[in-house]
């Protein structure tokens, strides 16, 4: 049952109500009176009193969980990539309007209150953002739920672009405290690293020689209307001895705190790297730590409540957000074998039906696993527990009638060169349920990496195909839109992101597609004007916003809109009497700092952007910008005012994207290749209403297969041959004219992304694109069908899916 504990009889009470409270923070618990508090006070006392009304709908949600001692979710990620949440729970609770009036009365402004809130940048890019989408989601579907993952002290970097050249800066989120969260020390687990496992009377025990102390900080998540909230955890570290006393007397002031500094540093930086594994020592632990931290909480939390931890599976379903917590499956069999008892057997059992793996990627490269020596030494029990499990799992397989390369395929230990542990083996073998992302990347799977296990054990992969919270991607962040689709269609979608559709009869509404038009044009002012404020560029809002914001990787292809852009440039220089369709090119997006190519694509987009920019033949016919510090709030202004999509990733790279779903969601074509999700919006949305180019993944597999030769293509296509030689010969870079040779001469000589080969069938859609934009009124009809079928895209439908199929809560 639940109780409207905060219902208000009327609005203008609750904004009463809220005020007083707001003032009642700032007095007692900030300490200032209204003439001495600055911004960041009127802040924090907002997000404090808004953060009252929140805490009694979490205490009410987990009491409701105790007393149905029902299932929980635990969704464990290394990343969480949140942005801001005062705009997030206000909506959801329905008290933007009385948190805007309760302000004002005191001369603020909510919107310029929510701008001070730092973005809460704990995660790279999408995966870590699927995480933030499922925990609202998972709260907006009263599902019980806890997130787990790391309260990183600084999060991903601020990026600076200095000369056109990406410069890394450390995010400081937590320089102003943080407001949401609350720290939890009774909830405090002792996490070992290295040592010994002793055979004792009572069984093996490890005694590491290494401990520090996670500490949990908790952060509730509002889900849609209130109706539930759940707990973000996320794991700080600190050392047992605050000091070691005897070195400080000795005169060793900083050896006295070097286990201060070794804990800190497990919790102090997120590794910047995206589909890659980070490699290092520091990485395996950082891994270990929350994941450990984790799941004694779980383990605690169940014996406390239902006893037998036997019944385990029962009241946990616990997924893991790719293989960066797949150690778990170990630790919970120690845990269960260890301290509880358990024969190996019996634990494996429990384990399995707890565990779900998410799988993200399929690059091989991508694929984690650590040298088995550095396992061995920082986790010396656990070792032990992985030969045993995988003596058991290649049994299996040989009972089977495997061959030797088969069986060598799905061991957890790569016995090739230096021997290393399998982390994507471990968690396929320790989970019930092993899911891809996307349709095609589902199917994939089965194909190529995990074809083996797939023979092994068939009914494990499954499919999820990822969404996105309509409540972030569309309500808040589109407020104009939602009020367009209000008038057209009532509120239901709200509620049900499915009901969209019936914006499928009034596509072709004249009316309604003036009113879409209007917003988006609102939008593109506003943008126009963020970003002349923040690099001085002037903007036109009637040119197509054209937009690739995400990860800067090669797989992505950035550099394939780029060299499309210099041949539109060309072309445009060579005939500026055509009429061309003004447009602007908008890029966004951090590189890992240790890609080079990756840092140079961002170059090259601002010495593109640098050159064309100061044309006077080309004038507003083509404007090129690099948007710095790529981020969720900066994703929030950019979708809502962008016309087209570039989701052009090389066909089979890319697992699902999500980035391509907000932009549909919020009324942008999408120009694609068939990869990932692309795939499920174009049946989703209509082959005529999205625009779609390239090889596909079975065609990029057999032409890298075959004698693919990029030099023939270049040099026979007159327009890339052109573009190519241009960006080579240091026509965007005069100061330094060979800057970009190396990166051209890789597409001469291997091309492993396949730009030469999709350029042609590239720029020929771009083309297509221009036509649909001069027909205003079918481009109109085509970005409403969009809005209309995307519905399914929605984390609430992905969220049900993985209550029903994987964790069994629905
Ligand atoms: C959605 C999102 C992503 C993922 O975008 P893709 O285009 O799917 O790679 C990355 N970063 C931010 C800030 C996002 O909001």
């Amino acid at each position: 049952m639940r109780s409207a504990i905060f219902l208000p009889a009327n609005s203008d009470i609750k904004s009463e109500q809220l005020e007083a409270r707001i003032m009642n923070i700032l007095r007692h618990r900030i300490g200032k009176n209204e003439t001495a508090a600055k911004e960041h006070d009127w802040f924090a006392s907002a997000v404090l009193a808004l953060r009252d009304e929140i805490i009694d709908r979490w205490i009410e949600s987990t009491s409701r969980t105790h007393e149905a001692k029902g299932k929980r979710v635990y969704y464990l990620s290394l990343e969480f990539l949140i942005g801001r949440l005062l705009r997030d729970a206000l909506s959801n609770l329905g008290l933007t309007k009385e948190m805007d009036r309760a302000l004002r009365e005191h001369g603020l402004n909510l919107a310029e209150l929510e701008e001070l809130e730092p973005d809460a940048a704990l995660g790279n890019g999408g995966l870590g953002r699927l995480a933030a989408c499922f925990m609202e989601s998972l709260a907006s579907l009263d599902i019980p739920a806890y997130g787990y993952g790391i309260r990183y002290v600084n999060g991903m970097f601020r990026q600076r672009i200095d000369d056109g050249w990406q410069v890394e800066l450390p995010e400081t989120w937590l320089a102003h405290g943080n407001p949401w969260e609350f720290e939890r020390r009774e909830s405090a687990y002792r996490i070992g690293f290295g040592g010994e496992a002793v055979v004792t009377d009572d069984g093996v025990k490890w005694v590491p020689a290494e401990e520090v102390e996670a500490t949990a900080f908790d952060t509730p998540v509002v889900g849609w209307r209130g109706k539930r909230v759940n707990t973000l955890r996320l794991w700080s570290a600190s050392a047992l001895d605050p000091i070691k006393l005897e070195a400080f007397n000795a005169g060793d002031h900083v050896g006295a705190l070097v286990d201060v500094l070794r804990a800190d540093s497990l919790v102090r930086v997120l590794y910047p790297a995206d589909s890659s594994p980070a490699g290092q020592e520091l990485r395996l632990r950082q891994e270990y730590f929350f994941t450990s931290a984790s799941i004694q909480d779980i383990v605690r939390r169940h014996v406390q409540y239902h006893g037998d931890i036997r019944t385990l599976p029962d009241k946990a379903a616990i997924q893991l957000n790719d293989t960066h917590p797949a150690v778990a499956v170990a630790e919970l069999m120690r845990l269960l074998i260890d301290d509880h008892g358990l024969e190996f057997a019996e634990a494996w059992d429990v384990t399995r039906e707890t565990f779900g793996y998410t799988n993200h990627t399929l690059l091989p490269e991508a694929l984690e696993s650590w040298p088995l020596p550095l396992f061995e030494r920082l986790f010396p029990r656990h070792m032990q527990l992985v030969y045993q499990i995988n003596s058991g799992v290649l049994k299996q397989a040989r009972e089977i009638g495997m061959s030797w390369d088969e069986v060598s395929a799905i061991s957890l230990i790569d016995e090739g060169g230096d021997r290393r542990i399998r982390m994507a083996n471990l968690a396929f073998a320790g989970a019930h349920s092993v899911n891809g992302v996307a349709a095609l990347h589902t199917e994939l799977m089965k194909t190529t990496v995990f074809a083996d296990l797939h023979k092994l054990y068939p009914d494990k992969i499954n499919n999820k195909t990822n969404g996105v919270t309509p409540r972030r991607w569309l309500q808040q962040c589109n407020p104009g839109l939602t009020g367009v689709i209000k008038e057209a269609i009532g509120d239901e979608f709200l509620d049900d992101a499915m009901k969209l559709s019936a914006l499928n009869a009034l596509a072709d509404d004249a009316a309604l597609g003036e009113h879409v038009l209007a917003v988006k044009r609102a939008n593109k002012v506003a943008l126009a004007d963020h970003l002349k404020g923040l690099m001085g560029i002037s903007l036109n809002p009637d040119a197509m916003f054209d937009v690739q914001i995400k990860r800067i990787h090669e797989y992505k292809r950035q550099l394939l809109n780029l060299i499309e852009t210099v041949a539109l440039y060309d072309q445009i220089r060579s005939h500026p009497e055509i009429d061309w369709v003004p447009r602007v090119k908008i890029f966004g997006g951090k590189a890992a700092s240790s890609y080079h190519n990756a840092k140079l694509i961002i170059k090259l987009a601002n010495d593109i952007a640098r050159r064309v920019n100061s044309d006077p033949v080309v004038g507003d016919l083509l404007k090129v910008v690099f948007v710095p510090n790529y981020n969720v709030s900066m994703a929030e202004r950019i979708i809502p005012a962008s016309d087209l999509s570039e989701q052009i990733s090389t066909a089979g790279m890319e697992a699902s994207g999500t980035g391509n779903m907000k932009f549909a969601l919020n009324g942008a074509l999408t120009i694609g290749t068939l990869d990932g999700a692309n795939i499920e919006i174009m049946e989703h949305v209509g082959r005529e209403n999205i625009v779609i180019f390239g090889l596909t993944a079975e065609e990029v597999a057999a032409q890298r297969a075959g004698d693919y030769n990029p030099r023939e293509i270049i040099e026979n296509n007159p327009e890339l041959r052109q573009a190519v030689q241009g960006i080579s010969s240091g026509v965007f870079s005069p100061d330094d004219p060979k800057r970009y040779a190396g990166l051209m001469d890789g597409l001469y000589d291997s091309d492993w992304f396949m730009l030469a080969a999709d350029f042609e069938s590239y720029s020929e859609a771009q083309r297509d694109v221009d036509r649909r934009w001069r027909d205003t009124a079918g481009w109109q009809a085509a970005a409403i069908r969009n809005i209309a079928n995307v519905g399914w895209f929605s984390s609430d439908r992905t969220i049900s899916e993985y209550a029903r199929d994987i964790w069994g809560v629905m």
